[in-house]
């Protein structure tokens, strides 16, 4: 099992490395930066000015890969799920496609998407959210609830060790 990380439009080249190293840590899988494919316009809503999360899952979907892994799309483009005002980051339960978004993190932004990366790994791993705020599977809502929870799993969710 890897985990490939493929930047959805232009990405700071230096975020990615650094997300795949502490990925890495923490998740000891063994990372892959594959490199940059364009955003499609099919996923933007000209009204909401955004692009929409679901769209983005079934884009990546379609992507081949040869070996066995997770998928994790990283964009600096603004997300939103239905429902929902933005979000940071979705991802399929138990399946192989997971997309986090870098736009609304800011400062902090390496630890700050290591979480959301983690967090939405979580989910392709079949995990499900926890109550635990400083577990890495509870759900954020603003930065503030992403800098109380750790980059970590429970001992609930400690699948890895
Ligand atoms: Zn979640
Ligand atoms: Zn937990």
């Amino acid at each position: 099992m890897k985990v490939f990380i493929i930047s959805l439009g232009s990405v700071d080249s230096v975020v990615l490395k650094n997300l795949a190293e502490d990925l890495e840590k923490v998740l000891k899988i063994d990372v892959t930066i594959l490199g940059s494919i364009t955003l499609s316009e099919e996923a933007y809503s000209l009204e909401r000015e955004q692009y929409s999360g679901d769209f983005i899952l079934k884009y990546l979907s379609r992507i081949i890969l040869l070996e066995n892994g997770k998928l994790l799309g990283v964009t600096e483009e603004d997300l939103y799920a239905k429902g929902l005002n933005f979000i940071f980051g979705i991802a399929q339960i138990s399946e192989r496609n997971a997309v986090i978004s870098l736009n609304r993190l800011k400062d902090k932004i390496r630890e700050r998407a290591l979480k959301e990366a983690v967090h939405e790994l979580g989910h392709t791993f079949g995990l499900l959210h926890c109550e635990n705020k400083s577990c890495v599977m509870s759900f954020s809502n603003n930065l503030d609830e992403v800098d109380a929870k750790s980059s970590d799993f429970c001992s609930e969710h400690n699948f890895l060790r």
